[in-house]
């Protein structure tokens, strides 16, 4: 006699483990802000350890329990010899001692999972918000797609009312209920690093990065900590 269907038919063993995998990978996959540097001034060789030291663990929130852990490359796009070019870059990543998740150390100016460089995506913006360009002539005038153009609009369009928000919040009633786009990139241009970190502070993710952007697994975001004050200061870090 035959086997009814559902016993001859072993569930894949592949699913479980799979499934699992998945999930560590999305929980090794942080990172840690340096706002120091940018995509030019970063050199992932120079991080030494105690450079962590007041540093919280995005993960798990222990201070300074960093050990140096490798690093990786990955390509962003910036702006060279008048030309939107594409760049490698070395990243370095750390290790948290007490949860053993990895993180990438990013500097201030790379947006994750994304080619476009915060410099390049102001770029486009202000060409095409505060200059009126068509897409078609910033996609000649930067030597790149016009694709490219879209993808960096996009990511706009998606958090422009994040972003409106970020800066009612942070400006103290200055800046008017309402912003139209011109207005909310002049805001974001000056300067912009700074606009990037506060924007993390205030939503617990990068301004731009549109990865992850309708889901609560969005990968948790740290910022090396600031440099310590000068030594007999009054002014002590947490
Ligand atoms: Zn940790």
């Amino acid at each position: 006699m035959e086997k009814p269907l559902f016993l001859a038919e072993k569930p894949s063993p592949n699913l479980t483990p799979r499934r699992r995998s998945f999930r560590s990978v999305a929980y090794q996959k942080t990172m840690v802000f340096d706002f120091s540097k940018t995509f030019k001034t970063y050199d992932a060789k120079t991080y030494k350890k105690e450079d962590f030291t007041g540093t919280r663990c995005p993960r798990c929130y222990a201070a300074g329990r960093f050990k140096l852990h490798g690093s990786y490359r990955r390509h962003a796009a910036y702006w060279h010899m008048s030309k939107i070019t594409c760049e490698f870059i070395e990243i370095k990543r750390i290790k948290c001692l007490s949860c053993k998740t990895t993180h990438a150390v990013m500097p201030g100016d790379l947006i994750p999972y994304k080619l476009l460089s915060l410099f390049i995506v102001l770029f486009i913006l202000g060409l095409f918000y505060l200059e009126g360009e068509p897409v078609l002539k910033i996609a000649e005038a930067g030597g790149f797609s016009f694709q490219f153009i879209y993808s960096a609009l996009y990511a706009y369009r998606k958090h422009a009312s994040g972003i409106s928000q970020y800066f009612r919040e942070a400006s103290a009633g200055d800046v008017p209920p309402t912003l139209d786009d011109a207005g909310i990139v002049s805001l974001i241009r000056e300067p912009f690093l700074e606009f990037q970190s506060g924007y993390i502070e205030l939503n617990k993710r990068p301004c731009f990065m549109c990865k992850f952007f309708n889901s609560a697994k969005a990968p948790p975001i740290g910022r090396l900590a600031p440099i310590p004050p000068p030594v007999g200061s009054n002014i002590t870090l947490e």
